[in-house]
């Protein structure tokens, strides 16, 4: 299922106004997004419908507000003295790439001022203008919601192609990245994908870190709020079980996977 109106709306928000960025919030000293402490960039727009989204509030490409670039690189600057060794910005959503010319010139002007780059992304684009961001990024924080793609569509209404695509590219480029993988049960928690899933990264060098992210239901009263179809609304969280069993699989094929 493809989102055309979005499409457009999503090229637009790449291309208008270069020196702003269309933002949903702004999180100081975030500590779930990347390493240390961190203000996280949370955009606007997604293109991916993803049954969990914790977020949903931010898929509108037309919503949330335009904020200078410069404001925002002022903002971290203010904020350097707690970011420490390991901390620095996040560019978390909504989805990140939508606007990658924008997050690049913001990307160089922190570097500029010794700040580090992390981007949130579940890796919808793969493309020239992507790779350039990603030179600018320090860590990338990928999201690969599901191996087979069927589900993966299933899942987030689009395919896992390009995701695998950009994980694969990340990898050439000898550049570091962590894996995102969020356990909803009956959606992300078969035991053959999962094996699947660790098994196609198993090879990847680049990869730092893991995390698994329990389903949880933080983001229904959303969904509720904006008159959205929440297809999830009585789902529990994964059990101990399910959570522990997927945490063996991942580390039987990889490194420093974290359970959330
Ligand atoms: S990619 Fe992220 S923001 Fe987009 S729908 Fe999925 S969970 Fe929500």
């Amino acid at each position: 299922m493809y989102f055309p109106l979005q499409d457009i709306e999503a090229a637009k928000l790449n291309v208008d106004d270069p020196d702003h960025l269309r933002i949903h919030s702004l999180e100081t000293f975030g500590t779930h997004d990347g390493p240390g402490i961190r203000m996280v960039v949370f955009v606007q727009g997604c293109q991916f419908r993803c049954v969990y989204c914790q977020n949903p509030d931010t898929l509108d490409v037309k919503g949330g507000t335009l904020v200078a670039i410069d404001e925002l690189v002022k903002r971290a600057i203010r904020q350097k003295g707690f970011f420490g060794k390991d901390g620095g910005v996040t560019v978390s959503g909504g989805e990140p790439l939508l606007q990658r010319s924008k997050l690049k010139t913001f990307f160089i002007k922190l570097h500029e001022v010794g700040i580090n780059t992390c981007l949130d992304t579940n890796g919808r684009l793969n493309n020239e203008e992507v790779h350039e961001l990603l030179e600018h990024t320090d860590l990338i924080l990928l999201d690969v919601k599901h191996i087979n793609d069927e589900w993966h569509h299933k899942l987030t209404g689009l395919t896992n192609k390009n995701t695998l695509a950009l994980a694969e590219y990340r990898e050439s480029t000898g550049k570091p990245m962590w894996l995102r993988y969020v356990l909803v049960p009956g959606w992300t928690d078969q035991e053959e994908y999962v094996e699947e899933w660790a098994r196609h990264f198993k090879d990847y060098k680049t990869v730092q870190r893991v995390e698994i992210l329990p389903f949880h239901q933080y983001g229904k009263h959303k969904w509720e709020s904006l008159g959205m179809n929440y297809v999830l609304k009585d789902l529990e969280s994964p059990t101990e079980e399910v959570k522990q069993r997927t945490l063996n699989i991942f580390s039987k094929y990889l490194n420093n996977v974290v359970l959330k």
